[in-house]
């Protein structure tokens, strides 16, 4: 999946993550959760934290970088 870099993510290097594909845990997120942080009140700083961390808890950086696919 992308980041919010759109840079295409795939799994984490991080030891001991079995983690196979970068997947944001603010798109992860209840209603309620989001709620929780602020909603759309959330500072930016908090947004781009969460929408950096993948739902392992790792950040997107920690996830191999995949080439864009090309689309000739
Ligand atoms: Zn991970
Ligand atoms: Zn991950």
């Amino acid at each position: 999946m992308k980041d919010f870099f759109g840079t295409n993510r795939g799994c984490c290097k991080q030891k001991g993550c079995d983690c196979v594909d970068f997947s944001s845990k603010l798109e992860n997120m209840t209603e309620e959760e989001v709620e929780e942080l602020g909603g759309r009140y959330m500072s930016c700083q908090r947004r781009s934290e969460v929408t950096l961390t993948c739902v392992c808890g790792h950040d997107s950086a920690k996830h191999e970088a995949l080439p864009e696919p090309s689309s000739d």
